[in-house]
């Protein structure tokens, strides 16, 4: 018998744009109650009035550590448990690594690795009380690293390094980590990246193929919260099609 989300409580970080937001919609639609972090809370607030289901707002910077400890208590303050957390807050700051930026990597470390790691810290006791699930939003480049990327797909390497550790530690309680590693989706993601070559790369990249939706990684999402107790979904690598 597959799962329903009726009632779970799921956490999503990054949710005020691209696949967090299209994720925490279709977690809603599914009948859970979400809420959904991210810095500006302007877009969260929008986000909520759309979405069908129950939404609590919550302003997260999750490179603070207390921000992110504070987004999971009122989590479950608001609604008496978590089931799922969907790791998805993240910037891609692609450049070359001769004459980079290093701000600029500090930055990608600090959200997308270390800014999981805080909140599967402390989201994890209120998971094992509900043989819950962690969802960590990787990339294709935590499969493959290429020129450009390196910075990005060592924090996405990272969290599928951090995320094999934790199924290990947690499965066994009944908790399933599933790690989601999407090829090109059409977000706001590229819209960061400050190397002009790079972002015309980018630009170029997107309007050669029929590149995924925030929605089609949704779908994967709520594919592999889904299902019954015994099947752990640990891995799922969406291309486009037209990505070689
Ligand atoms: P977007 O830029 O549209 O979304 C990124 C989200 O992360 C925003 O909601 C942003 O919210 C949030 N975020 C960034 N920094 C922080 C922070 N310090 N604290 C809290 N939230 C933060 O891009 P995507 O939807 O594409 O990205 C979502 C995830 O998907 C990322 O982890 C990305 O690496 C991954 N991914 C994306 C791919 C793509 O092709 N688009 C491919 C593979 C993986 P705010 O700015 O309001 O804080």
């Amino acid at each position: 018998v597959n799962n329903t989300l009726e009632g779970k409580v799921v956490l999503v970080t990054g949710a005020s744009s691209g696949i967090g937001r299209a994720t925490a919609l279709a977690l809603s639609k599914a009948g859970a109650r979400v809420a959904v972090g991210a810095r500006r809370a302007d877009r969260l607030k929008e986000l909520a009035q759309e979405a069908p289901g129950e939404i609590l707002v919550l302003e997260v910077d999750v490179t603070d550590q207390q921000s992110v400890r504070d987004a999971v208590e009122a989590t479950v303050d608001r609604f008496g448990a978590l089931d799922a957390l969907v790791n998805n807050a993240g910037v891609m700051l692609s450049g070359m690594i001769l004459n980079a930026d290093t701000a600029e990597w500090t930055r990608m470390v600090e959200t997308n690795l270390l800014g999981s790691m805080y909140a599967v810290h402390a989201a994890l006791p209120h998971l094992l009380r509900s043989k819950g699930a962690v969802v960590q939003i990787s990339s294709t480049s935590g499969r493959i690293s290429s020129a450009a990327s390196g910075v990005y797909a060592a924090t996405k390497s990272g969290i599928n390094a951090f995320a094999e550790a934790l199924r290990q530690e947690v499965t066994a309680e009944g908790v399933r980590v599933v790690v989601v590693e999407p090829g090109f989706v059409s977000t706001e993601l590229t819209s960061h990246i400050t190397d002009p070559a790079i972002q015309t790369m980018a630009k170029n990249m997107a309007e050669s193929m029929r590149t995924l939706q925030p929605e089609d990684i949704a779908g994967a999402v709520v594919y592999a919260l889904t299902q019954p107790e015994h099947v752990a979904v640990n891995e799922i690598l969406i291309r486009p099609t037209d990505q070689t």
